[in-house]
């Protein structure tokens, strides 16, 4: 059995996210970093392709977007999702419409289904118009976005300006009808020359609707809400395989954790890590320096890791932060503290680990390119929207968590290395 679901991801942790909710509805699901070269993947229901398209120039979105489509085509995947923000990020020059329109017409659909809802996370759309919360999105916070500031609620208008064809609108009364109603409502819409409608859905049941509606075609477009839509339609249709095949855990041997994320939530982890295991606080001051912070840190990673896992931790308070980036820039500073994580992980890996647990979204964008990581095969979740990932392909067999920001829960780092087992 082939392919049922390829997966198009603006940017890596949307790509995650998708992976997760496609898993946890039963599909099984890889992830990849691009479209991988010559890589051996196994028989799974879905891949998703994490590429960092949202913000580039609009040709080079198409481009890698096709590519990657192209290439999921050509192991069998029936339907392609392109998976955007839930926020619909996005200016009047893309990327969503080119992309949209390039994926139209590498696809053949005629009126794709576009909807950015995620109910559990308070996106909505009803009568095209998105919702944040109770607030419509030129209300809510990303009318201040500093890439893509959303000025207009209105995705048929939003789209519009951004689309070669007309869009068209199918409202939450056509949803509630049913798939029927839908479908002839898409019928319409084909005989005006509409290349994508918004489709409103404000709960997972119409979400449902719409997934069962969409994989009887080529092409839709949104978040996870569309995604575990067309996982559940899946599964409901016996023709998913399941995550039986899923990833398993056993990797065994030395763990590290390294954090760079400093928000709050990372910041109480790794208090609560140092009652289990050692925790070394990394000279960030030196590491800016160009000091010999890193190689001491592997040392003293060296001489623990028989005992048991360790945490390296950039980490530090507001404060802190603040006084490191007005000393050093911002973007230095970032790019510094990330590239002494990647190389730490990177000695780590030479030195027999094989289990990872990195805190922070930039930071383990950083060490998943310096290890060269091409794709996972996602495993059970460790917290809400963080799954376990087991690496598939060349290289030892890895078993990594990465987490963005504010997720997990207090214990974090030792629930990962519990289910990294
Ligand atoms: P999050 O997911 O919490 O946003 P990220 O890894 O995406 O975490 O971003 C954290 C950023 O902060 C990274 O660029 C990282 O290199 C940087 N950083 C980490 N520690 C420090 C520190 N002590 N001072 C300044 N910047 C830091």
């Amino acid at each position: 059995m082939s392919l049922l679901l390829g997966v198009v991801a603006d940017d890596y942790t949307g790509a995650s996210d998708l992976a997760n909710a496609l898993t946890r509805n039963g599909l099984s699901t890889i992830q990849t970093i691009g479209v991988p070269a010559d890589l051996d993947l196994p028989e799974v229901d879905a891949i998703v392709v994490a590429l960092k398209s949202r913000s580039i120039e609009p040709a080079a979105a198409v481009e890698k977007s096709v590519d990657a489509a192209s290439w999921m085509r050509g192991r069998g995947a029936e339907h392609i999702l392109f998976k955007i923000c839930s926020t619909f990020d996005s200016t009047d020059q893309g990327n969503i419409g080119p992309v949209t329109d390039a994926l139209a017409a590498l696809t053949g659909e005629s009126v794709a289904l576009v909807n950015p809802s995620f109910p559990e996370n308070k996106r909505t759309v009803y009568q095209g118009h998105l919702f944040v919360g109770d607030r419509p999105l030129n209300e809510s916070p990303l009318k201040d976005h500093p890439l893509n500031p959303m000025h207009d609620a209105d995705l048929v208008r939003v789209l519009g300006r951004q689309s070669r064809r007309p869009v068209g609108l199918i409202d939450l009364q056509t949803v509630a009808a049913g798939k029927d109603s839908i479908e002839r409502r898409r019928a319409v819409l084909a005989s005006q020359g509409v290349g994508t409608a918004i489709i409103d859905a404000i709960t997972e049941a119409e979400l449902e609707i719409i997934g069962r509606v969409a994989v009887g075609t080529r092409l839709s477009v949104g978040a996870s809400g569309i995604g575990i839509g067309l996982a559940r339609a899946y599964v409901a249709d016996g023709r998913a395989k399941g995550t039986k095949s899923a990833a398993s855990t056993g990797i065994g041997g030395p763990a590290v954790c390294l954090a760079g994320s400093c928000s709050r939530a990372t910041l109480a982890q790794i208090e609560e890590a140092k009652a289990v295991m050692p925790v070394l606080p990394l000279d960030v001051e030196d590491v800016l320096s160009l000091g010999s912070a890193v190689e001491k840190a592997i040392a003293w990673a060296g001489e623990r890791l028989p005992s048991g896992p360790v945490l390296i931790a950039s980490s530090a308070d507001a404060d802190t932060v603040g006084r490191i980036q007005s000393r050093h820039g911002r973007e230095r500073a970032g790019h510094a503290i990330e590239a002494a994580m990647a190389a730490l992980a990177e000695a780590m890996v030479a030195r027999g680990v094989r289990r990872l647990v990195i805190a922070g979204g930039e930071t383990s964008g950083a060490v998943v390119d310096r290890l060269g990581l091409k794709a996972f095969l996602i495993g059970p979740e460790i917290a809400p929207g963080v799954p376990a990932l087991f690496t598939v392909g060349d290289g030892p067999a890895m078993g990594l968590a990465l987490k963005s920001g504010n997720f997990g829960g207090p214990n974090f780092f030792a629930d990962a290395l519990k289910i990294i087992a």
